[in-house]
């Protein structure tokens, strides 16, 4: 304990031992004790007396410690306020507990990843059937007989109901494993400025299939002039699509609104609905982890329970907050808040140069619908035999060659036998990693060119990106999406791409080019617009990059993409800020 002036009254033995202090170092104003992080503590008492503070602290020997602190105060005769004399600090020990804990999220995303191989497997077995059977099978049958006519209509149905419980099941662990991953640290954010009116575009777009089936109307509110705020936008979306999605689950008639506006302390994004509402008591407790409120009893959980405790990880992480209001049978408003900095020149800098180069490895060609596969053979590596089984199927059935690798030695010795046109890449094999197998191809010139394409359930993006790979994906598998990549690439050919790069500043047009050409790009320059357009027809680049001045004075992007075999060129503005 402190008193007012913020000498040191009180302190037990544990105390002295926690930080292995004599008696007389304790002696003295809480601002020289040879401790960091109590002092601070002490001073919010002083300035908040009614508010109780914490925060973890660190002790000697790695122990780690918990603090909390508050004001204390004397009791007075009644109408005199009582008189606060110090603040009283309590530390206790919690390494214990947060190794268990940190056995616990490590044991759960064990578990997880576990779990997924073999879902992996059922989910695509179980898909490839039902589409052999419904397109091939089922049609040949043509049959007058009740009973068999019967069969197959039970067949046709278990399956949907195989296929969407293994949907259930693998969104059910994906989410754990989200949790899982946040809580641990491991999540990859990608920070980027975002204009929040497009956020909510993208949310709604990829909502619009609920609406229809429930018969819901949707309304935005986009207050105009939004500033920019700093986040993730795959994060930012999956928060939004959640409130979303939840509106609508909850909400038998009317509408759902979702109105962004700026709010004193960022951009305010809210979800409203004309839903059964939330009862006050069970407020609190939406945004704590598996809980489902309502009588779990009566009505069957429809959901995880972990989708609001994940919204709110994602929003805390943005230095915001989230909550709801909301009224039993009227509907519900559930809120978030993120912040707006004035941007720093130097970390927008840094940001743009990784988001650019991630825009640049992501960039979807749309256009693949003109591809000839021309039997284009895919290796894929992987050491879980179910799972080559899995992609072999469902590449020959879109006309490609398959070739299996059973680990990372296999694969490299395969590749360098005989060229393949694209390598699936599993990350965690035995002995030879598949990083390190990327490497050891990006690193040689006779298969540096062959795209790779990284499927993992571990998200390291960044070391793959750095080794250079194409495209990586994470597991469960998203076949839709892999077919699109893999499309995609086999249309550009080989992996290294040509660039364009315009921008009047000669030092930023090095930076530029430096920074794609360590990522294996081919880069040619240009100071200005008419540079530019010579340039671009003479080389036919893959992608041109322009800065945003140019881009406007000249009107060069529409002059470019009129001119044949550039409509499809990838255009990416670099703005000032
Ligand atoms: P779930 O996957 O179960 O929906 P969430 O964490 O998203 O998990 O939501 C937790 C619980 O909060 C829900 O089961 C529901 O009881 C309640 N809830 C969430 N959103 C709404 C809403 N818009 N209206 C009413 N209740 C809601």
């Amino acid at each position: 304990m402190a008193d007012t002036t913020g000498q040191i009254t009180h302190f037990n033995p544990a105390f002295l031992r926690m930080y292995e202090l004599t008696a007389s170092a304790v002696n003295g104003h809480y601002r020289e004790l040879p401790i960091s992080g109590l002092a601070d503590l002490v001073i919010r008492t002083q300035s908040h007396p009614g508010e109780v503070f914490s925060a973890e602290v660190a002790l000697t020997k790695e122990r780690i410690g918990q603090a909390v602190a508050t004001a204390i105060f004397k009791k007075t005769a009644d109408p005199e306020p009582a008189a606060c004399f110090g603040s009283a600090l309590l530390i206790r020990d919690i390494t214990a507990e947060k190794e268990i804990d940190q056995m616990k999220t490590d044991f759960i995303s064990t578990v997880s990843h576990e779990l997924r191989t073999p879902l992996t497997s059922v989910l695509g077995f179980a898909s490839i059937i039902q589409e052999k059977l419904e397109t091939d099978v089922f049609p040949m049958i043509s049959t007058e007989d009740r009973k068999l006519q019967k069969t197959i209509k039970r067949v046709a149905d278990n399956l949907n109901i195989i296929v969407s419980e293994a949907e259930r099941l693998t969104s059910l662990i994906n989410d754990v494993l989200d949790i899982a991953k946040m809580e641990a640290g491991k999540v990859e954010w990608q920070m980027q400025p975002i204009d929040p009116s497009e956020l909510l575009d993208w949310a709604t777009n990829s909502t619009a299939g609920l609406f229809e089936t429930n018969g819901l109307q949707l309304v935005c509110e986009i207050e105009p002039g939004l500033p920019q705020i700093i986040g993730d936008r795959n994060r930012l979306l999956q928060v939004l699509i959640n409130l979303i999605s939840n509106a609508v689950k909850f909400t038998e008639s009317g509408c759902v609104t979702c109105r962004v506006k700026q709010g004193s302390d960022g951009v305010c994004i809210s979800v409203i609905d004309t839903g059964i509402g939330i009862a006050p008591e069970d407020q609190p407790k939406v945004f704590e982890k598996f809980r489902q409120v309502g009588d779990t009893l009566t009505d069957k959980p429809k959901g995880t329970g972990l989708g609001l405790p994940i919204c709110k990880q994602i929003v805390d992480h943005h230095g915001g907050r989230i909550w709801v209001e909301s009224e039993p049978g009227k509907g519900s408003i559930f809120s978030f808040i993120i912040p707006t900095y004035a941007c720093d020149p130097k970390t927008t800098a840094n940001l743009n140069l990784d988001t650019l180069v991630k825009q640049l490895k992501e960039h979807v060609i749309t256009k693949n619908a003109v591809l000839n596969h021309n039997r284009k053979t895919i290796l894929v590596v992987d050491d879980d035999a179910n799972i080559r089984e899995l992609l072999r199927q469902q590449l020959e059935n879109e006309g490609y060659n398959v070739r299996e690798g059973k680990d990372g030695m296999d694969a490299i010795h395969q590749i360098k036998t005989a060229r393949p046109d694209l390598i699936l890449l599993d990350v965690m094999m035995p002995q030879i990693n598949g990083f390190d197998v990327a490497a050891v191809l990006k690193n040689d010139p006779q298969t540096a060119d062959i795209p790779i394409i990284i499927l993992s359930i571990i998200e390291n993006k960044e070391r793959g990106y750095h080794i250079g790979i194409d495209r990586y994906l994470t597991k469960p598998i998203d076949t839709e999406k892999l077919l699109n990549e893999i499309g995609s690439l086999l249309y550009q050919g080989t992996s290294s791409k040509k660039v364009l790069v315009v921008d009047k500043n000669a030092s930023a047009l090095k930076t530029l080019s430096d920074v794609l050409q360590t990522q294996g790009y081919s880069v040619i320059e240009a100071s200005d617009p008419q540079e530019c357009i010579y340039k671009a027809l003479l080389a036919k680049p893959d992608m041109i990059i322009i800065d945003s001045i140019f881009s406007q004075e000249a009107d060069l992007v529409k002059t470019l993409r009129f001119e044949k075999e550039l409509e499809n060129v990838f255009f990416i503005m670099l703005s000032e800020q």
